[in-house]
């Protein structure tokens, strides 16, 4: 095995706690075994742990038979994390499933509406799309406009989180230095919409945050969250923000995002088809930059991909 040059800094937090945080909206694909190789590995090198948290957050899409699948194909795989272990959701209840978790996040919605940051919001979607210029890949931020209107929060209505403007700074471990203004970007921030749902980017930083996660490693397509959860973190109470890590993601044939949809880089397509389980990891670590080629590699080899300089 050849590990390409990455090297983690040595700004890098030791022993840190991570997670991998799937949403079970569809079945694994060779994108999340890339971000695999990365937590996991990243976590070995640095004699971390690693946290498996389901981000079912979003009812409407997340299955039980998603989560069993995703469960199944980590053991597959031989990827086993140190908390929110595979047979503690299978038993039914687990702490670290995000649907189980309603009470923490009303608490800490409250601490928002005691300090006085929250309003309430009747905007729907399209409203949204058509406040702004809707281009494709860019963000429209919330236009503001039932920021001043003293709508009671009650069912039926989301509820943003003040964002008035300021920089975001932090060092990404791979990508460095780092600026983002989140009421450039997002605006005021949706922690819940008019469903009821929790937002993944409340749900994921008051996780983040009480869990103890203080490495946040995940693809590079969530980079331009950071600097609102970062924010939002701080307005929670957070004092020692978690350092992030952005891996590159890896490309379809055709040059766009993998998705679900890519059914032909599904891990059980590919184990299938007759893949190993090692085959599987040497792909995804080659896809993601970390091998010169796709080789064999087992899960207790991840660690050696990173070594600390
Ligand atoms: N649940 C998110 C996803 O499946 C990942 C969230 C994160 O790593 O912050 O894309």
């Amino acid at each position: 095995m050849t590990a390409m040059p990455f090297r983690l800094p040595s700004t890098a937090p030791r022993a840190p706690l991570t997670r991998f945080a799937p949403a079970p909206t569809g079945y694994l694909h060779l994108g999340h075994v890339a971000s695999a190789v990365w937590v996991w590995g990243v976590a070995r090198a640095l004699g971390g742990r690693v946290l498996l948290r389901v981000e079912d957050h979003d009812r409407s899409r997340s299955r039980p038979e998603y989560e069993q699948a995703l469960l199944d194909d980590l053991d597959w795989l031989g990827l086993e994390p140190d908390l929110g272990l595979p047979a503690a959701y299978r038993a039914g209840r687990c702490e670290y499933r995000q649907s189980e978790r309603g009470a923490v996040y009303d608490h800490e919605l409250g601490r928002l509406s005691t300090a006085g940051l929250l309003f309430a919001c009747d905007c729907s979607r399209r409203r949204l799309r058509e406040s702004g210029p809707d281009l494709p890949n860019v963000e429209t931020p919330y236009d503001g406009r039932c920021r001043h209107r003293g709508l009671t929060i009650q069912p039926g209505r989301g509820v943003r989180v003040r964002m008035e403007g300021g920089t975001e700074r932090f060092t990404d471990l791979r990508l460095g230095a780092q600026e983002q203004d989140p009421s450039e970007q997002c605006g005021h921030l949706l922690v819940r919409d008019r469903l009821g749902q929790w937002t993944y980017q409340f749900a994921v930083t008051v996780d983040d945050w009480r869990q103890g996660v203080d490495l946040v490693i995940r693809g590079a397509d969530l980079l331009a969250s950071t600097g609102r959860q970062l924010r939002l973190a701080r307005l929670l109470g957070r004092e020692t923000p978690p350092a992030f890590l952005h891996h590159p993601l890896i490309l379809a044939p055709t040059g766009a995002k993998l998705s679900k949809a890519n059914r032909d880089t599904g891990v059980r397509d590919l184990r299938a088809a007759g893949m190993s389980a090692a085959e599987v990891l040497g792909a995804a670590a080659h896809a993601t930059g970390l091998l010169p080629a796709s080789s064999t590699l087992g899960a207790s080899d991840l660690g050696g991909l990173f070594l600390a300089s």
